[in-house]
């Protein structure tokens, strides 16, 4: 593919999505852009976080919540980790909660709290792998570096009609979406290429009558696309059980727990529990009490596994001191700033 030919087609993209861009609370809009604007890196790359594995319909309210309590890199620097962690929570994948607060932190302490603006100074801030430094770099600072996430992948499957299967053909991929990238306006290109994935390009019957780039696509020509992208087989996700204990005491206080900083759910808090695993979990209650078994599981999938929970439930005195885990008032706890599985539980308990 010639380069005067790449450079037609970035320009047949930019120009529908002049028409067409997504209005996002985290974007600055084409036109606004033309007209000076730039984007709040804080914004952009906060936003590139939230979308790792979550989908912009539940990002939308996060992460309005999130800059309008904490506006700036530095305010979300200072704030306590429980806060920031509650506050995620629901939005799963909590490592990113705390690669957020470490990057917030580097900034404001290492940069004085200006975002780098080049791809290798955002690469080395904490929780910033390629993609999000490509995005950040691309839409905050329009420099032309490629974005490749997974409707990048699947629109250039198809335009290439690319029949390699994912991951092998991620390199391959790649190196068609640099080919195609606007040297002139790369913030605006980048965020064009994620709509026409989102909105035409979707996995279930693409929208080719209204997409911009249907002269130039292959798979359209061949009638390939809903085969496209191939993926390698997934492995069967094998599933884990586990035991949930909540504990409640006279007063309406709950018992919780915060779980290690490594691991699943890290740092969050959460109802005391066993080890979840493919066996039958050993029983490990964090406070002597008559436990009653709930008939029903709370049952949660993570990226790798199932998990079954079998809820234990107990009413202690006021005197019954836990051996894990700290008592929160009834008038603190909220069940919203448990994690989804957690809340999960909790719900069989209300139901
Ligand atoms: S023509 Fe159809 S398959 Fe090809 S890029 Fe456009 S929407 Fe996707």
């Amino acid at each position: 593919m010639s380069a005067t030919r790449d450079t037609a087609q970035a320009a047949d993209l930019l120009t529908w999505y002049d028409r067409h861009a997504r209005e996002l609370p985290w974007r600055v809009s084409p036109a606004a852009r033309a007209a000076g604007v730039r984007p709040d890196p804080y914004r952009v790359w906060m936003s590139e976080i939230m979308l790792q594995q979550t989908t912009v319909a539940a990002v939308k309210s996060y992460f309005e919540a999130f800059t309008t309590r904490w506006p700036t890199v530095s305010d979300l620097a200072a704030a306590e980790d429980a806060d920031v962690m509650a506050a995620w929570a629901g939005l799963g994948y909590y490592a990113r909660a705390r690669n957020l607060l470490k990057c917030a932190r580097a900034v404001a302490d290492e940069h004085g709290g200006v975002f780098p603006q080049t791809l290798e100074g955002l690469r080395a801030l904490p929780g910033v792998g390629p993609y999000t430094a490509a995005a950040v770099a691309a839409i905050a600072f329009d420099l032309p570096e490629t974005v490749v996430d997974g409707n990048v992948e699947r629109v250039m499957a198809r335009l290439h009609d690319e029949h390699m299967p994912l991951p092998q053909s991620k390199p391959v991929l790649t190196g068609y979406a640099a080919a195609l990238t606007s040297q002139g306006r790369p913030g605006d290109y980048a965020q064009a290429v994620m709509d026409l994935g989102a909105t035409i390009c979707t996995p279930r019957n693409p929208a080719c009558g209204l997409c911009p780039w249907r002269t130039a696509c292959a798979a359209w020509d061949r009638g390939t696309q809903a085969e496209l992208p191939k993926k390698a087989p997934k492995k069967r996700k094998p599933t884990r059980h586990g035991i949930a204990y909540l504990v409640k005491r006279v007063d309406g206080a709950w018992l919780l727990e915060r779980r290690p900083d490594s691991g699943l759910l890290g740092g969050m808090l959460g109802w005391p529990g066993s080890d979840w695993s493919e066996e039958a979990p050993a029983d490990a209650p964090p406070i002597r009490a008559e436990w009653k078994t709930l008939n029903a599981e709370a049952r949660h999938t993570f990226t790798h596994f199932h998990l079954r929970l079998t809820v234990k439930t107990a009413l202690v005195p006021m005197e019954r001191r836990p051996e894990r885990g700290e008592f929160v008032e009834a008038e603190v706890f909220d069940a919203g700033d448990l994690p989804t599985v957690m809340r999960k539980a909790f719900a069989l308990t209300t139901g």
